[in-house]
């Protein structure tokens, strides 16, 4: 069970810079979470207010360790290994201001897809490429994926077409920048990692 170097593993916001205030129990997204996955409790441990005053720009959400409170801080970062617990951090004003239904779903189901994959509860492995930032390409590109093809499946009813365009540039952004590290650095990992990208950021059905 290793710990995964990444600033954060997080599901940013349609806006920013809001005033998030600790204590209220994040209790929409655990409904939520319950209803999009009965199953969570497998891999995810709590969900948790942030304890910041001002939540981290851009973020509604982020991934911790059993018992960590900050996403962006390193010590928190998240386990990976297979059947591993992790936290979500939920900053509840980004959370229920960023954006509507839809988009909440979509944040809470970016938050499980992270915890499921570094449980080893996807096809890609969870794995520490040494790296913060690579590590950052490659969970969020993935996750990010997910999302696109769990839009596409419907799974967020009335997701307007910015968030899908957000979507979209993210995972593409993510996508090429681990491709063009792994390329220069690992060139021949690039022909195993790959498959787990092929259409991943491409036009999902809508
Ligand atoms: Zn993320």
């Amino acid at each position: 069970m290793g710990q995964v170097r990444s600033g954060i593993l997080g599901a940013a916001a349609l806006s920013a810079g809001a005033l998030a205030f600790a204590g209220a129990p994040p209790a929409e997204f655990i409904e939520i979470l319950g209803q999009m996955h009965p199953e969570y409790r497998a891999v995810v441990g709590e969900v948790r207010p942030g304890t910041t005053r001002h939540h981290p720009a851009g973020v509604a959400a982020g991934l911790v360790r059993s018992g960590g409170r900050d996403p962006l801080d390193l010590r928190d970062a998240p386990r990976a290994g297979a059947g591993v617990h992790n936290d979500i951090i939920v900053y509840d004003g980004a959370f229920r201001e960023g954006g509507g239904d839809a988009w909440r779903r979509l944040i809470v189901d970016h938050e499980f897809f992270h915890a499921l994959h570094l449980a080893h509860g996807v096809e890609a492995p969870a794995v520490d490429f040494g790296d913060e930032g690579v590590n950052r390409d490659y969970y969020e590109a993935l996750a990010w994926g997910y999302n696109l093809q769990r839009a596409g499946d419907n799974s967020y009813p009335g997701l307007e077409g910015i968030a899908w365009r957000r979507m979209e540039a993210r995972c593409v952004e993510h996508r090429d920048q681990f491709k063009l590290w792994l390329q220069r650095e690992h060139r021949v990992a690039w022909e195993h990692y790959g498959r787990f990208f092929g259409d991943l950021c491409g036009p999902a059905t809508r």
